[in-house]
């Protein structure tokens, strides 16, 4: 479902991620845990194409989004090729990102109008069924301003599922929460998980959600997968001494 092959990106000189290899069948729920700065968020970024890889290539459900292929051979993608391959992922970031001048409603049904050309009725009853799903049908006519940081993050899940992505990516998504709102909004990804036949990919510094919830954890360290594996196996005995250190520093 995602592959990155051998995939790098730097900054000048710095390496964010070096060749980077990470296979995710389809439905797989990943968790990607490490220190700062070790290019958890990267991944995903270059995965929503919001920045290109300097080396390497990055397929999704079997064809490559970072190239395209042109006369037998991979070739860099142009922008209607990426925006293709792009719709299947639908991203939820730390800092919530709702149109602050929308409802919740408008927030859910802009993209599936403007990019999908969805009817006006049947996106409304798309996003009123998704905002029922995150436990908000009462909120549906509130500004991002009128609602808790755990509620338009809700909405921030709804509007991206209303895009009917196969493949969701989630950077850190409590992170900006008051603690006792992480709570809501890691259920509703647990519901994700049990009712969506949905491929996760999730950044987390929540160790009992990654624990709980993945099929598998990969430790990045250095811009690399430094270890991986089930949960069990990679909390439970960890073979590799920097994933040690790690979880012993942060549980
Ligand atoms: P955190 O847990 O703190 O969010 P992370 O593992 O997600 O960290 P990344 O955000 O992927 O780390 O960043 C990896 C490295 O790349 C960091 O050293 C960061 O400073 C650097 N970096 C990220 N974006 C840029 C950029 N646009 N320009 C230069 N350096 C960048």
């Amino acid at each position: 479902m995602v592959r990155f092959e051998n995939v790098s990106k730097r900054y000048g000189a710095l390496t964010v991620l070096d060749g980077l290899n990470l296979d995710v069948p389809r439905g797989e729920k990943v968790s990607v845990i490490g220190p700062s700065g070790s290019g958890k968020t990267t991944v995903l970024r270059m995965l929503m194409t919001l920045e290109t890889i300097n080396d390497g290539v990055i397929w999704v459900e079997g064809e490559p989004l970072t190239h395209m292929e042109r006369n037998g051979k991979l070739v860099p993608a142009d922008l209607a090729h990426i925006r293709k391959i792009r719709a299947k992922i639908g991203m939820v970031f730390q800092s919530f990102n709702l149109f602050p001048h929308m409802t919740a409603m408008q927030n859910c049904i802009e993209a599936p109008i403007t990019v999908l050309g969805m009817k006006r009725a049947e996106a409304e009853e798309r996003a009123a069924e998704l905002l029922d799903m995150v436990g908000l049908s009462q909120k549906k006519g509130h500004y991002p301003s009128q609602l808790s940081g755990g509620q338009q993050q809700r909405v921030a899940i709804a509007r991206a599922l209303a895009m009917r992505p196969k493949i969701m990516l989630f950077d850190e998504v409590t992170s900006a929460l008051d603690p006792e709102l992480v709570g809501e909004v890691l259920e509703v990804i647990r519901k994700l998980g049990r009712e969506h036949d949905l491929t996760m990919l999730m950044v987390t510094h929540q160790m009992g959600f990654a624990k709980e919830f993945s099929d598998r954890v990969c430790f990045f360290h250095a811009g690399k997968i430094c270890e991986q594996g089930p949960p069990s196996e990679l909390f439970g005995a960890p073979k590799n001494e920097r994933t040690r250190q790690f979880l012993h520093a942060v549980l």
